[in-house]
């Protein structure tokens, strides 16, 4: 057994393995103790600190460096230590396996416990958050971001399960707690769909607040939706599926059902349901899904009454995917199949026959939208905070970032997607400068995001604004003006390329059609094909009024009279979700941010396997080596006052047992006792905000060896 000294216990704290959480006198020597309570000779912990890297990337000597960057997150992804710190940013990387790290006993383990104190979890992040806004009544968010399949939906379940079974409990905060966990399967099952990257991906941008009382115990709830895919209702790329909810009826629906919605028992039927050749998926069992679904439901809260008429409108998309039209020769479409629809008939016939199946297709977008929408309303009716005496519950918000996926030829939902994470990422960018504000380190580059911001979002001259001018233009509009008048109009600005030169010569390497936005992540190249379309998302006022005559009182409320005799343009969907994000952009500064980062190790979905390329880009659009460095450069940790003090108060004769005083003064008082040195603090408006690690450490073994 080695003898090492006591000064050499800093260090060796520093070195040890971060599944051990304490080094203690053994004896003459040292022994590690791990966050399980076991205790192992030094030489073990440290051997097994080189085996699985740093637990917080703060610790690294060469921060610096990219390389040692990856190498430490590809230790750990061996050891299956899929969580690692940067400071109090959790990065988390998809194991694509189970392991066993989410029972009750780990759950216990990160209640109450500081970040430093037990190895990185999405727990301690949970935790963290909670204890914050119980102990200084601040609401918080927490913000999940990285590319689909990153495991960004995974991380929100399991801070949610946290919730549900670590906070006080009674037998109403029970049922809040159950219809909680089981929003999440029926918004799956209408969200999420197989695509090429992820079996499970969302196809919406979801945001969750859940409400607290004053003894902690979740009370409620609320869920706002953006930007669902609509397009995929009718058409997949090959290899994706539609939305899981079309199979999960067909595969696993009551003959009887099925016999009512006059629905077959073969995906195969549906040309909605045909188009990605992928009907089945291994990795789904759309019938025990569909059980999953079908009791979620009833949990909600929906009776069977309101079940039906929810599945009779899945049902009936599928049928409208069904009408074929005919008539080429003489230019005008009619409909070749025979199905009660004699209002479609006839209000599509002056169409040809693109413009009929565009008319169709528009009115499933339609249809199945507004009952998605529908649904999370539904959902929070059911999740209301009922309770009148009790006016200011506290709450934390859970904001799942829709991937950013890039692919060789962007269109329209590519170009929205960006948004969010444009806009999102200056929340995180705002984050850090507030946070550098208080230190008087040298400034760490940003990339600026604003100007990026103000392209697409300016009023007048931003993309946005031209895009709408041009949807509303009568005439000659079309995809192609659109892209010239963003020529005309931003062609010179140094985020955005066209093919047009500024001498009149063309750039060979850029489609005629297409424009490219140099975004965080690199160059997005889109293509314009489908912009007017899409952003003026119109459907045939007919269409509207045959929806409002419906005897479906789902559809009766999705279609709304009032809408017909409103005569005003509605706003574009360009518009619509840029107001959104604004809106939730200032939901989310009144909140205190969490980040957690994830990251998706490969593209086959294996287990295992960590693909360097691949995250390597992730780590350089996720911002990790900044967020490195501006931990590095400013102060790695900060505390709240009361909690400081509260912690470590025993350490210094004047503050104990009790600070009379405002907090500030005590913690002042308290780290001068305990020899900071001025440049190693700073003290801000609510919390210390300390540089290195290693003075936090020394404290906390202060309080060990007092
Ligand atoms: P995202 O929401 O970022 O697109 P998901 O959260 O849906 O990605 O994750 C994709 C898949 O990866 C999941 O369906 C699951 O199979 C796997 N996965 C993600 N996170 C974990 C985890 N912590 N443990 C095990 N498997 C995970
Ligand atoms: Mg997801």
């Amino acid at each position: 057994m080695y003898d090492y000294q006591l000064e050499d216990k800093l260090q060796l704290r520093k070195r040890i393995a971060p599944e051990y959480v304490h080094v203690i006198h053994h004896g003459i020597s040292f022994c590690a103790v791990g966050s399980d309570g076991v205790r192992i000779t030094m030489e073990s912990a440290l051997t097994a600190r080189d085996r699985v890297g740093v637990q917080d990337f703060v610790l690294l000597e060469n921060f610096t460096s990219e390389a040692a960057f990856i190498e430490n997150l590809r230790k750990r992804f061996k050891e299956n230590l899929i969580y690692t710190y940067i400071g109090s940013v959790l990065v988390s990387v998809n194991p694509y396996k189970d392991l066993e790290i989410y029972t009750k006993n780990h759950m216990e383990r990160y209640r109450g416990v500081n970040f430093y104190e037990v190895s990185p979890h999405i727990y301690a992040v949970a935790d963290n958050s909670y204890r914050s806004m119980r102990t200084e009544r601040r609401d918080q968010c927490i913000l999940i971001s990285g590319e689909s399949g990153a495991g960004k939906t995974e991380a929100s379940k399991k801070i949610l399960q946290y919730y549900a079974i670590t906070c006080p409990a009674s037998d109403q905060v029970q049922t809040v707690k159950d219809r909680l966990l089981q929003s999440n399967p029926v918004l799956e099952a209408f969200g999420n769909a197989k695509t090429l990257r992820n079996d499970n991906s969302s196809r919406f941008g979801k945001y969750m607040d859940i409400q607290f009382d004053f003894k902690g115990a979740p009370v409620g709830g609320h869920i706002l939706n953006y930007l669902l895919e609509k397009s995929r209702v009718v058409h997949q790329n090959h290899g994706e599926r539609n939305f899981h909810i079309f199979y999960q009826l067909i595969e696993g629906g009551e003959e009887d059902l099925l016999r009512r919605l006059g629905l077959e028992k073969n995906p195969q039927q549906y040309q909605y349901l045909v188009k990605g050749n992928c009907p089945k998926v291994s990795s789904i069992n759309d019938r025990s899904d569909w059980k999953v679904v079908r009791k979620a439901l009833t949990v909600i809260g929906f009776n069977d009454d309101e079940v039906e008429e929810l599945l009779n409108i899945i049902a009936s998309v599928l049928h409208l995917g069904n009408i074929q039209f005919g008539g080429e020769d003489s230019g005008i479409a009619y409909i070749t199949t025979d199905t009660q629809i004699k209002y479609l008939s006839r209000l599509i016939s002056p169409l040809n026959l693109e413009q009929a199946a565009s008319a169709r297709d528009a009115l499933s977008k339609a249809v199945y939208g507004r009952t998605f929408t529908w649904l999370v309303n539904k959902i929070n009716d059911s999740l209301a905070f009922k309770d009148e005496s009790y006016k200011n519950p506290s709450v934390i918000g859970l904001l799942d970032i829709y991937g950013f996926e890039v692919f060789q030829h962007n269109r329209f939902s590519t170009f929205c997607t960006c948004l969010t994470v444009v806009l999102s990422s200056e929340m995180a960018i705002k984050d850090a400068v507030m946070f550098h504000a208080v230190s008087q380190w040298e400034p760490v580059q940003y990339f600026n995001n604003k100007i990026i911001c103000d392209l697409v979002e300016e009023k007048f001259k931003g993309i946005i604004s031209i895009l709408d001018e041009e949807c509303l233009r009568p005439g000659d509009a079309s995809d192609i003006t659109f892209l010239e008048k963003l020529e005309d109009t931003v062609g010179g600005h140094a985020h955005l390329t066209t093919h047009k030169l500024a001498d009149g010569k063309t750039r060979k390497v850029m489609g005629r059609e297409e424009f490219r936005l140099l975004h965080y992540a690199g160059e997005v190249n889109y293509n314009v094909n489908g912009f007017l379309d899409k952003n003026n998302d119109l459907l045939f006022r007919n269409l509207k009024e045959v929806m409002c005559m419906s005897e479906n009182t789902i559809l009766t409320q999705c279609f709304d009279r009032v809408e017909l005799k409103d005569n005003k343009r509605p706003e574009t969907a360009a518009t619509q979700f840029k107001n959104s994000l604004a809106k939730l952009m200032e939901i989310l500064m009144s909140k205190e941010p969490s980040y957690v980062r994830c990251i998706k190790p490969n593209d086959a979905k294996q287990a295992g396997r960590f693909d360097e390329v691949l995250i390597r880009h992730q780590v350089k659009y996720l911002g990790l080596m900044e967020n490195l460095r501006v931990r590095r450069a400013g102060f790695a940790y900060r505390r709240r006052y009361e909690i400081f003090l509260q912690r470590y108060k025993s350490l210094c004769p004047e503050t104990w047992p009790t600070w009379e005083g405002k907090q500030v003064d005590g913690v002042s008082t308290l780290v001068k006792h305990l020899g900071y040195k001025p440049e190693e603090y700073k003290l801000g408006r609510s919390k210390i905000f300390i540089r290195f690690p290693k003075t936090l450490f020394a404290t906390e073994d202060a309080l060990e060896t007092r």
